[in-house]
Protein backbone atom coordinates (compact mmCIF):
# COMPACT_ATOMS: atom_id res chain seq x y z
CA UNK A 1 0.00 0.00 0.00
CA UNK A 2 1.41 3.42 -0.66
CA UNK A 3 2.58 5.20 2.20
CA UNK A 4 1.54 8.59 3.39
CA UNK A 5 4.19 11.24 3.26
CA UNK A 6 5.63 12.91 7.31
CA UNK A 7 5.41 16.67 7.05
CA UNK A 8 7.00 18.89 9.34
CA UNK A 9 6.24 22.35 10.84
CA UNK A 10 8.53 24.42 12.41
CA UNK A 11 8.53 28.23 13.39
CA UNK A 12 9.24 30.64 15.99
CA UNK A 13 6.73 30.65 18.61
CA UNK A 14 4.33 33.48 17.83
CA UNK A 15 4.69 32.66 13.77
CA UNK A 16 0.92 31.67 13.55
CA UNK A 17 2.06 28.23 12.52
CA UNK A 18 -0.98 26.83 14.61
CA UNK A 19 -3.48 28.73 12.56
CA UNK A 20 -2.00 28.41 9.68
CA UNK A 21 -1.96 24.49 9.94
CA UNK A 22 -5.70 24.15 11.40
CA UNK A 23 -6.67 26.08 8.24
CA UNK A 24 -4.78 23.86 6.12
CA UNK A 25 -6.01 21.04 7.80
CA UNK A 26 -9.45 21.99 7.86
CA UNK A 27 -11.70 19.44 5.52
CA UNK A 28 -8.28 17.25 4.67
CA UNK A 29 -9.49 14.44 5.98
CA UNK A 30 -6.09 12.61 4.54
CA UNK A 31 -4.01 14.19 7.29
CA UNK A 32 -3.46 13.19 10.41
CA UNK A 33 -2.19 16.13 12.78
CA UNK A 34 0.35 14.51 15.19
CA UNK A 35 -0.26 15.47 19.32
CA UNK A 36 2.78 16.31 20.58
CA UNK A 37 3.68 14.97 24.75
CA UNK A 38 5.30 17.99 26.46
CA UNK A 39 5.76 18.99 30.11
CA UNK A 40 4.66 21.96 29.93
CA UNK A 41 1.84 23.15 32.28
CA UNK A 42 -1.58 23.36 30.50
CA UNK A 43 -2.98 27.31 29.03
CA UNK A 44 -5.82 27.87 30.17
CA UNK A 45 -8.48 26.39 27.50
CA UNK A 46 -6.34 23.41 26.65
CA UNK A 47 -7.03 19.93 27.30
CA UNK A 48 -5.35 16.89 28.14
CA UNK A 49 -5.39 14.78 24.58
CA UNK A 50 -6.30 17.58 22.51
CA UNK A 51 -3.62 20.47 21.89
CA UNK A 52 -0.50 17.88 23.96
CA UNK A 53 -0.52 14.72 26.00
CA UNK A 54 0.17 16.70 29.28
CA UNK A 55 2.93 14.46 31.06
CA UNK A 56 5.07 14.72 34.56
CA UNK A 57 8.88 15.38 33.96
CA UNK A 58 9.08 11.75 35.43
CA UNK A 59 6.82 10.02 32.99
CA UNK A 60 7.98 12.09 29.95
CA UNK A 61 11.72 11.30 31.19
CA UNK A 62 10.50 7.39 31.25
CA UNK A 63 9.37 7.27 27.52
CA UNK A 64 12.54 8.73 26.64
CA UNK A 65 14.25 5.79 28.35
CA UNK A 66 11.72 3.75 26.26
CA UNK A 67 12.83 5.08 23.19
CA UNK A 68 9.17 5.71 22.67
CA UNK A 69 9.64 8.86 20.61
CA UNK A 70 10.29 10.21 16.93
CA UNK A 71 12.50 13.27 18.32
CA UNK A 72 12.21 15.25 21.24
CA UNK A 73 13.47 18.19 22.97
CA UNK A 74 13.85 20.92 25.56
CA UNK A 75 12.21 24.19 24.67
CA UNK A 76 12.21 27.41 27.14
CA UNK A 77 12.81 24.79 29.86
CA UNK A 78 10.40 22.19 29.48
CA UNK A 79 10.30 19.12 27.21
CA UNK A 80 8.30 18.43 24.47
CA UNK A 81 8.50 15.41 22.08
CA UNK A 82 6.11 12.92 19.23
CA UNK A 83 5.00 9.86 20.15
CA UNK A 84 6.37 7.23 17.64
CA UNK A 85 3.94 4.69 17.42
CA UNK A 86 0.79 6.71 16.50
CA UNK A 87 3.02 8.30 13.77
CA UNK A 88 4.49 5.19 12.00
CA UNK A 89 0.44 3.57 12.55
CA UNK A 90 -0.81 6.61 10.34
CA UNK A 91 1.82 6.17 7.33
CA UNK A 92 1.79 2.86 7.08
CA UNK A 93 -2.08 3.17 6.78
CA UNK A 94 -1.50 5.81 3.91
CA UNK A 95 -2.30 8.57 5.75
CA UNK A 96 0.01 11.85 5.39
CA UNK A 97 1.25 13.17 9.31
CA UNK A 98 1.88 16.84 10.30
CA UNK A 99 4.23 17.42 13.19
CA UNK A 100 4.28 21.05 14.40
CA UNK A 101 7.39 21.02 16.56
CA UNK A 102 10.52 23.29 17.09
CA UNK A 103 13.91 23.26 15.33
CA UNK A 104 15.95 20.67 17.22
CA UNK A 105 12.96 18.28 17.01
CA UNK A 106 12.77 19.18 13.44
CA UNK A 107 16.61 18.65 12.60
CA UNK A 108 16.33 15.15 14.61
CA UNK A 109 13.50 14.20 12.10
CA UNK A 110 15.29 15.06 9.33
CA UNK A 111 18.17 12.54 9.99
CA UNK A 112 15.77 9.65 10.94
CA UNK A 113 13.54 10.10 8.25
CA UNK A 114 15.55 11.63 5.62
CA UNK A 115 12.05 11.35 2.99
CA UNK A 116 10.03 13.90 5.80
CA UNK A 117 8.97 16.82 3.87
CA UNK A 118 10.17 19.96 6.20
CA UNK A 119 8.44 23.29 5.65
CA UNK A 120 9.42 26.53 7.93
CA UNK A 121 7.39 29.13 8.62
CA UNK A 122 8.75 32.67 9.31
CA UNK A 123 7.20 35.71 10.44
CA UNK A 124 7.22 38.82 8.26
CA UNK A 125 9.97 40.40 10.56
CA UNK A 126 11.08 40.52 13.56
CA UNK A 127 9.37 43.40 15.35
CA UNK A 128 6.17 41.40 13.95
CA UNK A 129 6.99 38.69 15.76
CA UNK A 130 7.31 40.52 19.06
CA UNK A 131 4.48 42.21 18.87
CA UNK A 132 2.34 39.11 18.17
CA UNK A 133 4.11 37.45 21.20
CA UNK A 134 3.29 40.13 23.46
CA UNK A 135 -0.17 40.75 22.19
CA UNK A 136 -1.29 36.98 22.97
CA UNK A 137 -0.62 37.45 26.75
CA UNK A 138 -0.42 33.86 27.46
CA UNK A 139 3.17 34.43 28.57
CA UNK A 140 4.94 36.71 30.89
CA UNK A 141 7.45 39.68 29.75
CA UNK A 142 9.88 37.07 30.95
CA UNK A 143 9.32 34.38 29.27
CA UNK A 144 8.20 36.28 26.21
CA UNK A 145 12.09 37.15 26.37
CA UNK A 146 12.86 33.58 26.29
CA UNK A 147 11.17 32.74 23.25
CA UNK A 148 12.40 36.08 21.66
CA UNK A 149 15.90 34.66 22.08
CA UNK A 150 14.99 31.18 20.90
CA UNK A 151 13.28 32.48 17.93
CA UNK A 152 16.25 34.20 16.62
CA UNK A 153 18.27 30.99 16.95
CA UNK A 154 15.80 29.03 15.40
CA UNK A 155 15.69 31.68 11.63
CA UNK A 156 19.05 30.83 11.85
CA UNK A 157 17.83 27.25 10.22
CA UNK A 158 15.16 28.36 7.72
CA UNK A 159 17.97 27.77 5.08
CA UNK A 160 18.12 23.68 6.04
CA UNK A 161 14.36 23.40 4.83
CA UNK A 162 12.94 22.37 1.98
CA UNK A 163 10.27 25.48 2.11
CA UNK A 164 9.96 28.61 3.71
CA UNK A 165 7.01 30.11 3.96
CA UNK A 166 6.12 33.05 5.13
CA UNK A 167 2.92 34.22 7.16
CA UNK A 168 2.77 37.82 5.95
CA UNK A 169 -1.30 37.15 4.98
CA UNK A 170 -2.80 34.13 6.48
CA UNK A 171 -4.95 33.39 3.15
CA UNK A 172 -2.14 33.85 1.22
CA UNK A 173 0.27 31.39 3.67
CA UNK A 174 -2.67 28.69 3.42
CA UNK A 175 -2.67 28.47 -0.16
CA UNK A 176 1.31 27.98 -0.51
CA UNK A 177 0.96 25.35 2.15
CA UNK A 178 -1.75 23.24 0.54
CA UNK A 179 0.71 23.78 -2.51
CA UNK A 180 2.95 21.82 -1.06
CA UNK A 181 1.18 19.19 0.51
CA UNK A 182 -0.66 18.47 -2.98
CA UNK A 183 3.01 18.34 -4.51
CA UNK A 184 3.33 14.65 -3.03
CA UNK A 185 -0.36 13.67 -3.62
CA UNK A 186 -0.34 13.60 -7.54
P1 LIG B 1 4.05 25.91 22.99
O1 LIG B 1 4.55 25.86 24.39
O2 LIG B 1 3.90 27.32 22.47
O3 LIG B 1 2.80 25.06 22.77
O4 LIG B 1 5.18 25.23 22.08
C1 LIG B 1 6.49 25.67 22.15
C2 LIG B 1 7.29 25.12 20.97
O5 LIG B 1 7.37 23.69 21.08
C3 LIG B 1 6.65 25.41 19.62
O6 LIG B 1 7.68 25.84 18.73
C4 LIG B 1 6.10 24.07 19.20
O7 LIG B 1 6.06 23.92 17.80
C5 LIG B 1 7.11 23.13 19.81
N1 LIG B 1 6.63 21.76 19.94
C6 LIG B 1 5.37 21.32 20.14
N2 LIG B 1 5.33 19.99 20.16
C7 LIG B 1 6.59 19.56 19.93
C8 LIG B 1 7.20 18.27 19.82
O8 LIG B 1 6.55 17.22 19.90
N3 LIG B 1 8.53 18.24 19.61
C9 LIG B 1 9.29 19.35 19.51
N4 LIG B 1 10.59 19.18 19.28
N5 LIG B 1 8.76 20.57 19.60
C10 LIG B 1 7.43 20.68 19.82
Amino acid sequence: MHKGTLYVFTGPSGTGKGTLLSRVMEGDDKVFYSISATTRAPRPGETDGVQYYFLSKADFEQKIAQDAFLEHAKYVDNYYGTLEAPVNEKLDAGCDVVLEIEVQGAMQVHEKRPDAVLVFIAPPSFEELAQRLRGRGTESEEKVQKRLETARREMQYADRFDYVVVNDEVDRAVDEIRGILALRRT
